[in-house]
């Protein structure tokens, strides 16, 4: 451990780039540590971004992140490939700890770690996890070529994984505990007018079932309105039902709410605790959008650089 940083920014999402973009350009010379396995957050995950400004055609979130990684660089960011296992962020200089035994100190902190994909909980999920069981179509799709594929969700990723998968799928089935769709009309709409794609509404995933040789071969779903168990056949099982914060490595060094979402003063990127600001999906439970999240993290970096400036 040697020289004191001004900022650390922890993860690698449009916040935590954002921030390094400001930070870096104010002449802060910001460190990211950006995640050993899961860099760049959930856009790396996605095909196709078709709202994020700038962008009139779309583009493909991987390289969007991939711009982002490159400007903040070009600002004299550095990038540490590495999780970050633990913190102090008491007193004027906070320690980070990555899983590799780095420590690093900085006077500022800020929190951009994101979400994570949020698991379905039944029997056979873990089981069948990479052996049938996907939470990333993208990733995985080209696996289920000519079989049948259940997608479990009702919100815009569940929507954008079955319109994904109907390339791959001998049948894509969505499945929903509910008949009413959180996902925005144009999503629905789309997937409505796809008649590769078919619905299950007002059902929940009972438990997966497989074989060690075959992996996933079905899923059993409880209807809701009559109890009935119907089996719905299923090579691939693509879960889609949200994102948890990835907060729990902080073990409560901010305040967070009960669903260990980071808590902020008002409409400030500033934490329960001084020189530690928060940024992107492990705050915002209602927008979480790639552009919300950027906006927030250049909100981070001029909270941190004031804090910055008046603590010299
Ligand atoms: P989401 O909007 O929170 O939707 C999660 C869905 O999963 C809901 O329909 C929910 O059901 C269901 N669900 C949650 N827990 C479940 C459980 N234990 N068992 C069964 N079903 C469960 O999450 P998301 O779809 O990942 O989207 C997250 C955010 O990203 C949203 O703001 C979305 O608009 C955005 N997004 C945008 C795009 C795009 O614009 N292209 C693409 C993907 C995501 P209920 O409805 O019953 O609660």
């Amino acid at each position: 451990m040697s020289e004191i940083l001004d900022a650390i920014i922890i993860g690698s999402g449009p916040a935590g780039y954002t921030a390094a973009i400001y930070l870096g350009r104010a002449g802060f010379n910001p460190t990211i540590i950006a995640g050993a396995l899961t860099p760049g957050g959930q856009l790396v995950n996605t095909s196709e971004v078709e709202n994020f400004p700038g962008f009139p055609d779309g583009i493909l979130g991987p390289d969007l992140m991939d711009a982002m990684q490159r400007q903040a660089e070009r600002f004299g960011a550095t990038i540490i490939w590495d999780d970050v296992v633990s913190v102090d962020l008491q007193g004027p200089v906070k320690t980070v700890v990555c899983d590799q035994g780095q420590r690093l100190q900085a006077r500022t902190v800020i929190l951009a770690t994101g979400s994570q994909v949020r698991k379905l909980g039944v029997p056979g999920e873990q089981e069948y996890s990479g052996r049938g069981v996907s939470y990333c179509a993208t990733c995985d799709g080209f696996f289920f070529r000519g079989k049948p594929i259940v997608v479990i969700g009702g919100g815009d990723s569940a929507f954008e994984e079955a319109l994904f998968l109907t390339r791959f799928g001998s049948s894509v089935t969505l499945i929903h505990r509910r008949s009413e769709f959180r996902a925005s009309a144009i999503m629905v709409e789309r997937a409505k007018a796809n008649s590769a794609i078919s619905f299950v509404l007002d059902a929940e995933v009972e438990r997966i079932n497989g074989s060690a040789n075959s992996g996933a071969e079905s899923v059993t779903v409880r209807h809701k309105d009559s109890g009935e168990l119907t089996e719905v056949p299923a090579n691939g099982v693509f879960v889609a039902i949200g994102h948890s914060p990835a907060t729990a490595f902080l073990n409560h060094a901010v305040d967070m709410d009960g669903d260990g979402y980071i808590l902020v003063d008002g409409a400030s990127t500033r934490t329960s605790v001084p020189g530690v600001f928060a940024a992107g999906d492990a705050v915002d439970r209602v927008y979480r959008q790639a552009i919300s999240a950027a906006g927030m993290g250049c909100r981070a970096a001029l909270d941190a650089q004031a804090y910055l400036n008046d603590n010299q």
